[in-house]
């Protein structure tokens, strides 16, 4: 899968995110591909490229019980305007979250594991039916997504990140062009927006995602990062190739 990865980046990496797009969901990957969600700051662009190619792409939305109350609702606004047929919210295990976090505040004690609760373990459940799977990671975003490649393997399925390439200018030019609804939360100074505990606005001359578990060495809720092949091998989950 990693020949296959450079093979696609080679051929369609350089490509508009709405070719790339186009290319994954009604040739590379036809009926097996789906696209995973924040519904955050930047949500909008994607989803809308999405929806003007398969409004019945799935959407995996990871519901990990501590988003702010205005990402629940920006996400129903968003997927009723973009016409979106395929919304999936994706819980955590009822009895992992019993037993390993009976109170609801292992975000401050351990943030790996709330975030594999929450995220890594349902994530790696949702995309294990399907081949490949597109997020709206940018390079852009932060120091450690500078040299994102729009294609990557993971195990033996595909990551697709179409935006990849793409600077803040563009995805604000395309959200206005497109009249797209905006995170509420954006107005305060969020510009990248998680769980409520673990996200605060982003200040002056911060990397988009600095306040994502500021004040830890944390960047990433591992939904991304190895872990996940990790965990998607323990629910032997087959090869979908
Ligand atoms: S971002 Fe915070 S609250 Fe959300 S799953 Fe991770 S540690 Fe838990």
């Amino acid at each position: 899968m990693q020949a296959l990865a450079r093979l696609y980046e080679a051929s369609h990496g350089a490509s508009t995110p709405q070719e790339i797009i186009a290319q994954a969901v009604q040739e590379l990957f036809a009926g097996r591909i789906a696209v995973v969600s924040s519904f955050g700051a930047e949500s909008a662009v994607l989803l809308h490229m999405i929806a003007a190619v398969d409004p019945a792409t799935p959407v995996l939305f990871l519901d990990t019980g501590r988003h702010f109350r205005a990402t629940l609702e920006y996400r129903k606004t968003l997927a009723e305007r973009l016409g979106l047929q395929n919304v999936q919210d994706i819980l955590p295990l009822g009895e992992m979250l019993k037993k390993e976090d009976p109170f609801g505040a292992l975000s401050m004690i351990d943030k790996d594991r709330c975030c594999f609760i929450r995220k890594v373990e349902p994530m790696a459940r949702a995309v294990a039916p399907f081949a490949a799977w597109m997020t709206g990671r940018k390079q852009f975003q932060a120091a450690t997504r500078a040299t994102l490649a729009v294609f990557e393997a993971v195990g033996p399925r595909m990551r697709i990140n179409p935006l990849a390439r793409w600077q803040a200018a563009d995805l604000k030019a395309y959200a206005e062009q497109h009249d797209l609804p905006v995170h509420p939360l954006t107005a305060e100074g969020y510009r990248s927006i998680g769980c409520m505990p673990c996200t605060r606005p982003v200040y002056e001359g911060e990397d988009q995602r600095a306040g994502r578990w500021a004040g830890s060495e944390k960047t990433e809720c591992g939904i991304h990062l190895s872990g996940l092949t990790d965990r998607l091998k323990n629910l032997g989950a087959s090869d979908q190739t």
